[in-house]
């Protein structure tokens, strides 16, 4: 099957988006910000720059994500196709992942833009929570995707947390980091004829119709 990359703003559903694509296709989704989360929990320099950047929004260095990116796609599981999201995050990203689809023999495959407005964002970002074992993502500020009891998954009993970077402040931040840093490789890939737009302000279910018919067509 074809790569799948998501571009979209902070918040707009694209984690949970990628785990139903997976749950379906069985394909591995490589998030840079999962990645990087890891990294932050490391009692080590990079961990500590890493957990400091998360928690201001801002992008972690270029060369930190190439060398991820670039191993993680190396193994034997991307053979059959891979999503891959949050990565690239800006133009020099981009023209880098260019580079290393090339070297690995990979095709860019379809580039799925998902658009929502920024107030709708707000309002999800200060109710996102994850489950800490199965990594469910619920909304406590969305009736169709809250948990029954607050604090607890759904699926498995495991406890929920916020993300440490799940605030107004950072949100604001991140959202700026979009626009100016992300927004830009839109028409780099419009340019390739690979992007396709999706409308992210819609239930779970109706945006994975869409995408699905993206995989299908
Ligand atoms: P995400 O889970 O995709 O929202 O990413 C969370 C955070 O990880 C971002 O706000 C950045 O600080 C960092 N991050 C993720 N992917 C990248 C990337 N490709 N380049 C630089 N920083 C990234």
């Amino acid at each position: 099957m074809k790569n799948i990359m998501f571009i979209a703003p902070p918040a707009a559903g694209k984690g949970t988006q990628a785990e139903l694509v997976v749950n379906k296709y069985k394909i591995p989704h490589i998030s840079t910000g999962d990645i990087l989360r890891k990294i932050s929990t490391e009692d080590s320099e990079i961990g500590n720059y890493v957990y400091e950047t998360l928690a201001s929004g801002k992008l972690v260095k270029d060369e930190i994500t190439y060398q991820l990116i670039e191993d993680r796609l190396k193994q034997d599981d991307c053979k059959n196709g891979f999503i891959i999201d949050g990565f690239p995050r800006n133009l020099e990203q981009a023209y880098e992942y260019d580079r290393i689809l090339n070297k690995l023999g990979y095709e860019i495959g379809n580039v799925i833009l998902i658009n929502i407005d920024k107030k709708k964002l707000e309002k999800r970002i200060t109710g996102r929570r994850i489950c800490e074992d199965c990594k469910t993502i619920y909304n406590i500020n969305d009736k169709f995707s809250s948990p029954d009891i607050d604090s607890i998954c759904d699926n498995c009993g495991g406890k929920l947390y916020q993300r440490s970077d799940d605030n107004l402040e950072a949100f604001q931040t991140r959202y700026e980091m979009y626009q100016e840093k992300t927004e830009p490789i839109i028409d780099h890939y419009k340019k390739k004829n690979v992007l396709v737009e999706i409308n992210g302000d819609d239930s779970i279910e109706n945006i994975f119709n869409e995408i699905n018919k993206i995989i299908n067509r």
